[in-house]
């Protein structure tokens, strides 16, 4: 099978997904990313959705190797914002015209069930935005009443999809329960996003097909893939970040398996290469996480060093987007972004809960 074929090929196996992961010459990888920007636009539109971060606060329970924010990195000052500051920083992002919410966090059990149940009820009352969370693995319990309270989507990610690795890098964790938390999340209504990290140490391309191919099985609704990148005072500062080409590639094939998925251009890919975002979004990308953490927590939330953008104010971050999004010949949507798998009607009822 010829290059054109494959690419206009509906269900990539295995072998095929690792083949165009590891497509060599200049020109076969602008063909693969040419078809991808393709796949996007007949799936998704020219419209880019933005979705506006709060970092909530940065103390985790968890040690994942690869994170600046592990419980053992006692280098890092810790803090945690009010629910009155994330409640103002939630109205701030929606008076831009930016209608989902992201509240990440460590896995911080101060910012306990009612308390996140109150800071989400609150926003849904103020603003008329799109509430995700990406909180880490919390309680069954936990994940219900924030979905009553007004949760939208959960982001968790799975980050490998090799089990051997996953135990590696997660001491405290199991796939296989990051894998059960993210069905039950879904069969209790949340849209749901998960992905992976590209480069991590030790992983090879055929992780990151396996990678592409978990996220297919659990029907995600966003999939988002971005660069490793070592982060000082963990156990993998001195190991190599991975490179801006595999996970344009990785982006650009999930969007040919995946299809009417969102997947994100991330901040991470922004931080290893100036022009990554608008790399992304021309790869398959159609989706921006720009951080609208207050300053001085957004300078503390050190997930790895030197993250792009890291002291822009809100208005001139939105102005700075929308002139990239237009420079391609794209728009910001005005709407939530919700799932691209909902039916018209599911969307309307979504959008008035
Ligand atoms: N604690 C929550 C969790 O783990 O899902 C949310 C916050 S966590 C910092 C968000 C994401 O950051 C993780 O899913 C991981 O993919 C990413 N991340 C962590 N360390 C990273 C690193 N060194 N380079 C790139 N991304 C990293
Ligand atoms: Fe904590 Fe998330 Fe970082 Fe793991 S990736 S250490 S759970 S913040």
């Amino acid at each position: 099978m010829d290059l054109f074929e494959l690419l206009h090929k509906d269900d990539l196996s295995k072998e095929e997904i690792i083949f165009l992961l590891n497509l060599s010459t200049k020109e076969d990888i602008s063909y693969l990313y040419t078809r991808a920007d393709e796949v996007r636009q007949i799936c998704c539109g020219d419209e880019v959705h933005l979705r506006g971060i709060i970092e909530i606060s940065n103390y985790c329970d968890q040690d994942c190797f690869y994170c600046g924010l592990r419980e053992s990195n006692f280098n890092l000052p810790r803090y945690r914002m009010t629910p009155e500051e994330v409640i103002a920083t939630a109205k701030t992002i929606t008076n831009l015209g930016i209608f989902t919410i992201v509240l990440q966090s460590g896995e911080d059990h101060v910012f306990d069930t009612d308390l996140i149940a109150y800071i989400i009820y609150s926003i849904k009352q103020e603003t008329p935005a799109a509430i995700t969370l990406s909180l880490g693995e919390r309680g069954f319990d936990e994940y219900r009443t924030w979905k009553i309270a007004g949760a939208d989507r959960y982001l968790l990610k799975h980050e490998t999809a090799n089990p051997k690795l996953y135990g590696v890098y997660h001491n405290k964790q199991k796939l296989s329960d990051r894998i059960t938390h993210l069905k039950f999340l879904k069969t209790i209504g949340y849209q749901i996003g998960s992905g992976n990290m590209v480069g991590l140490p030790m992983q090879t391309v055929e992780d990151i097909a396996d990678d592409i191919l978990l996220c297919k099985q659990l029907d995600l609704d966003m999939a988002a893939f971005g660069p490793f990148i070592p982060s000082p005072n963990t156990p993998y500062q001195n190991k190599k970040s991975g490179t801006v080409e595999l996970t344009l590639k990785t982006m650009a094939v999930a969007r040919l398996v995946l299809q009417n998925v969102h997947i994100p251009a991330t901040t991470a890919l922004a931080t290893l290469d100036v022009d990554g975002r608008i790399k992304g979004l021309n790869s398959g990308a159609n989706i921006v996480m720009p951080d609208f953490t207050p300053s001085p927590y957004r300078e503390q939330y050190q997930i790895y060093p030197d993250r792009r953008c890291m002291t822009d104010e809100p208005q001139n971050c939105r102005s700075c987007l929308q002139l990239q999004i237009e420079s391609i010949g794209r728009r910001i949507s005005t709407s939530r972004g919700d799932s691209l798998k909902l039916t018209p009607k599911e969307i309307i009822n979504w959008s008035f809960k």
